[in-house]
C-alpha cells in the first residue's frame, strides 16, 4: 500500500525526523490561509517561502510542474488552482496524467544542498538496507546509472537495526559537517524506526536537505522535505493507523473492488480477459494466450475458495473493462469447486451478459457436475464455448477476438 507524501511526513515526523510543517487542502480557497499558517509556523510573514505540493501516489512532481514555490497568499491560490484542475503527467503517471485531489501547503526552505536517503530490503544479501547519497533531488536512478560510486549502501542487521555509529559513518561519507552530522544521524535512524515498525517494503528521503546557514543555524539545518512509504500489504492487518490512510481515489477502481471480494486482479493492456484460479494458474495462462498471439486484459486469481459471489463479481469487473473483447475461463479445481464457477458464469450471463466471446475451460473437482449446469445453459450464453484444454482454450479465444 502507498500512502500520499502529507500522511509519510507524519509518519517520519512522528519518528523523531526534522520536517517543516504544512496542512492539506482540497480547494484552491483554502490556500491563502495555508499559506499564512505554514509561514508563521517558520517564524515568518507574508512574503515568507512556502511550496504547494500535489499529492499524488506518483514522483516527479517537481518536474512536471507540480510542486511550486510561492512567496504570497495570492501565488499559493494561483498554485493550487493550477494544480486542482489539471492533471499531472510526469514519468511516473503515464501518459494519460492524474487528477490532483489534495495538496499540500508547507513551509519552504532555502536549499544549500540536496541528499537521497531510503531504506528497502536487499534480496541478494537477504538484508535491509540504507541507500544513500550526496546527489539528491534528482532521480535516484539516473545517479545509480551515470554514477553508481555516488550511492553508498549500508546493511541494516535484521535484529538490532540501524546502529548509530553507521549512521554517523554514513554521515560523514556523505560530507555533511559540524551540527548536520547529529541531525543527518539523527533522521536516519528516525528513518530506520519508521521502516521496520510499520512493516515497510520503501522508506524515501528525497531530497534530504541543509539549509542555507543564518545566525541561528550557522551549519543549516538538516531538513526532510519529500518522503515516501510504501507498506507490505500482508502485514497491514497489524497496522490499522497505517491502513486507515488508504487513499481509494488513487487506486485503480476495478483494483479496489477486486479487493473487497478477495481477488487479486491487475488490469493490463490487451484484449482478453482472463478468469483463472491460483496464482501460477494465471501466470501460465497469461504466457500461453501471449503464446498464442493473444494479449490478456488482465491477471486475476479468484483463489482456491472464492465464493459463487465473489466470482461473480470478477466476472463483472472484466466485463466492465471495454477493452475486453473476449474472456477466456481457466479453472483447474482443486478447492475450487467447478459447479461454484459454472453457477457464477450463468449468473454473471444473466447479470452482465456476455456479449463477447467466452471460452470456457473447467478441469478438476466437480467438473461433471460444472459442465452439466454449462451445457444446460448453453442458449442463454450464446458466445461460449468448451475447450478441452489450456492450449485449446488459449486457441479458441485468441482466434475469438481476432
Ligand atoms: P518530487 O519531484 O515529486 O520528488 O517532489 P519533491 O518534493 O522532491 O520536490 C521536487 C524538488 O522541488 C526538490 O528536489 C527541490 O529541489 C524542490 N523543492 C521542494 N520543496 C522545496 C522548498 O521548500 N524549497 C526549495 N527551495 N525547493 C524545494
Ligand atoms: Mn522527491
Amino acid at each position: 500500500m502507498k500512502v500520499h507524501e502529507y500522511q509519510a511526513r507524519e509518519i517520519l515526523a512522528k519518528a523523531g525526523a526534522p520536517v517543516p510543517a504544512g496542512e492539506v487542502i482540497e480547494s484552491a480557497g483554502d490556500a491563502a490561509g495555508a499559506y499564512t499558517r505554514a509561514v508563521e509556523s517558520a517564524g515568518l510573514g507574508d512574503g515568507g517561502l512556502a511550496v504547494v505540493k500535489a499529492q499524488v501516489h506518483a514522483g516527479g512532481r517537481g518536474k512536471a510542474g507540480f510542486v511550486k514555490l510561492v512567496r504570497s497568499s495570492q501565488e499559493a491560490a494561483e498554485a493550487a488552482g493550477f494544480m486542482l484542475s489539471n492533471k499531472m503527467v510526469s514519468n511516473q503517471t503515464g501518459p494519460g496524467g492524474l487528477e490532483v485531489k489534495k495538496l499540500l501547503v508547507a513551509a519552504g526552505v532555502d536549499i544549500a544542498k540536496e541528499y537521497y536517503l531510503a531504506i528497502t530490503t536487499d534480496r541478494a544479501s537477504r538484508r535491509d538496507v540504507l541507500i544513500a547519497s550526496a546527489e539528491g533531488g534528482v532521480e535516484i536512478e539516473q545517479v545509480a546509472h551515470d554514477n553508481p560510486a555516488a550511492i553508498i549502501k549500508e546493511p541494516i542487521h535484521p535484529l538490532m537495526g540501524l546502529q548509530p555509529h553507521q549512521a554517523r559513518r554514513l554521515a560523514f561519507r556523505l560530507g555533511f559537517t559540524g551540527k548536520q552530522v547529529g541531525q543527518a544521524v539523527k533522521t536516519m535512524l528516525a528513518l530506520s524506526r519508521a521502516y521496520s515498525k510499520n512493516d515497510c517494503t520503501i522508506a524515501e528521503i528525497n531530497p534530504l536537505v541543509v539549509t542555507t546557514p543564518t545566525d541561528a543555524h550557522p551549519d543549516g539545518e538538516v531538513l526532510a522535505i519529500d518522503a515516501k512509504f510504501n507498506f507490505d500489504d500482508n502485514a497491514l492487518f497489524r497496522h490499522k493507523d497505517i491502513a486507515a490512510m488508504f487513499d481509494p481515489a488513487e487506486e485503480n477502481p476495478a483494483e479496489t473492488r477486486a479487493k473487497e471480494y478477495g481477488l487479486s486482479y491487475i488490469a493490463l493492456d490487451g484484449n482478453i480477459g482472463c478468469l483463472v484460479n491460483g496464482a501460477g494458474l494465471a501466470m501460465a495462462t497469461m504466457d500461453i494466450v501471449k503464446h498464442e498471439g493473444g494479449e490478456p486484459a488482465n491477471f486475476l486469481d479468484v483463489g482456491g475458495s472464492a465464493s459463487e459471489e465473489a466470482v461473480t463479481e470478477a466476472f463483472k469487473i472484466i466485463l466492465s473493462d471495454e477493452a475486453v473483447k473476449g474472456v477466456m475461463v481457466n479453472i483447474f479445481g482443486g478447492i475450487m469447486r467447478c459447479d461454484v464457477i459454472a453457477h457464477a458464469i450463468v449468473s454473471s450471463a444473466k447479470q452482465v451478459g456476455f456479449t463477447v466471446p467466452l471460452v470456457v475451460r473447467l478441469e478438476g473437482t466437480n467438473v461433471e457436475e460444472g459442465r452439466a449446469i454449462l451445457d444446460k445453459a448453453r442458449s442463454e450464453i450464446p458466445t461460449m464455448q468448451s475447450a478441452t484444454d489450456l492450449g485449446d482454450a488459449a486457441k479458441k479465444i485468441v482466434a475469438a477476438v481476432g
